[in-house]
């Protein structure tokens, strides 16, 4: 899941970086909301946390900007403990949900992993198709109540693509979720991800390829 992080503290800013990556995220950060914006707008992310008071462009007006755009990824905003105000400003800007300084990483993990999966349509964090099921807070899959091991990139792309069932994923869009920027992005290392992906949770049979296209997670409804 590529994640964006908008926040002038660089202490902060770092801690949040580097917690988010070591928990598999592709992360970038914007130390102002100018550049916030300007990541917001040109780049495709599964998740953003803004904090709302930025240099150049403040918080709400980033995220007025981005909702005014249609551009529709879920927004956490941090606000200052205590100001009440800044929080139903920032929903009311276009935020889904909000956290107070300070805060454990943890909660924060949490909720940004609930606003994925829920901006996908899943209510709960055990995603579940047929006999398989990904469990996206402890990072388990199971095979017909069998455990299946995953590397962390096996994993990524699967939960990628169930949390974007029934259409075409491109081997591109693939690589500009799951990966940081400097990964190298030969498109022959996703498919053998998927090739051995689905040899792992033989014998599901979700994953779709889609010829000169890319991939398709099929579910019933599909
Ligand atoms: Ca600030």
């Amino acid at each position: 899941m590529r994640i964006l992080i908008v926040e002038d503290e660089a202490p902060l800013r770092e801690q949040l970086a580097s917690y988010l990556k070591g928990d598999g995220f592709a992360v970038d950060c914007a130390a102002d909301g100018e550049e916030g914006l300007y990541y917001g707008r040109e780049y495709e992310y599964d998740v953003a946390v803004v904090d709302l008071g930025l240099p150049k462009i403040d918080g709400i007006e980033v995220i007025s900007r981005l909702r005014a755009e249609e551009i529709t990824f879920p927004v956490l905003v941090l606000t200052a403990r205590g100001h009440w105000q800044d929080k139903v400003q920032g929903l009311e800007a276009g935020a889904d949900d909000y956290l107070a300084k300070p805060f454990q990483m943890e909660e924060l993990k949490a909720r940004l992993n609930a606003l994925i999966r829920r901006a996908a349509g899943y209510a709960s964090p055990v995603l579940s198709q047929g006999e398989l099921q990904l469990d996206t807070s402890k990072k388990e899959v199971r095979v017909d109540g069998r455990a299946v091991e995953l590397t962390a990139y096996e994993y990524k792309v699967l939960e990628y693509l169930m949390l974007n069932p029934d259409r075409v994923v491109s081997k591109s869009e693939l690589t500009d979720h799951l990966y940081e920027q400097d990964f190298d992005r030969d498109s022959n290392v996703i498919e053998v991800f998927v090739g051995r992906l689905r040899k792992k949770i033989t014998p599901v049979n979700f994953i779709r390829t889609v010829r000169g296209q890319g991939y398709r997670f099929v579910t019933e409804n599909g």
